[in-house]
């Protein structure tokens, strides 16, 4: 059996990741494969079952709390969304899904609000077979945005946000959050 495909998506809030993940569902869908859409199960934004852009537009998902339960389930293509959720501990389940041949599609925000690689990302971009980076546009001057601020502070890396509690921004306007001293 030949080995599974890596394909990130990444960029960072509202720059249409979700979207994307769901238009290379939708193009697997057409051509006959079985697909599996994922989220953390912490993130009931917008729908508990569902992926939900910012504008709408949806699919149905799995919750999970962990990445090893979608291991049950025979699938071609796994879509993961959120993948910053789950930290580095999303690769080995990922690295078992490619090992058996299933293609893997991840999504999330590759930089954190301070400013940092947000893990898994670190981990998965080497392996990547495919690298999607979108940029949206920087609230403050315009320019492609690459990076997502808080905009309350907070000293937790992993962060349940939407409009409100984040802008985008390229990497000149960016203002990171401040680190704790302990
Ligand atoms: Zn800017």
């Amino acid at each position: 059996m030949s080995r599974g495909r890596l394909h990130v998506v990444c960029g960072p809030m509202f720059a249409g990741k979700t979207s994307a993940v769901l238009r290379l569902l939708r193009t697997a869908q057409a051509a006959g494969r079985r697909t599996l859409a994922v989220k953390p199960a912490r993130d009931v934004r917008y729908a508990d079952r569902e992926l939900v852009t910012h504008v709408g537009d949806r699919l149905p998902a799995l919750p999970v709390a962990r990445i090893d339960e979608v291991l049950p389930y025979a699938t071609d293509l796994v879509a993961i969304d959120e993948i910053h959720f789950f930290a580095s501990e999303a690769v080995p389940p990922i690295d078992a899904l490619l090992a058996r041949g299933t293609d893997v599609i991840v999504a999330g925000c590759d930089i954190d609000h301070f400013g940092d690689v947000f893990s898994p990302f670190d981990a998965l971009l080497p392996r990547a077979d495919a690298v999607t980076r979108i940029a949206g546009t920087c609230a403050r001057c315009g320019a492609p945005s690459t990076h997502s601020e808080r905009l309350v502070a907070s000293t937790d890396r992993i962060i349940v946000g939407g409009i409100g509690d984040f802008v985008a921004t390229c990497a000149a306007c960016f203002r990171p959050s401040a680190r704790v001293s302990r």
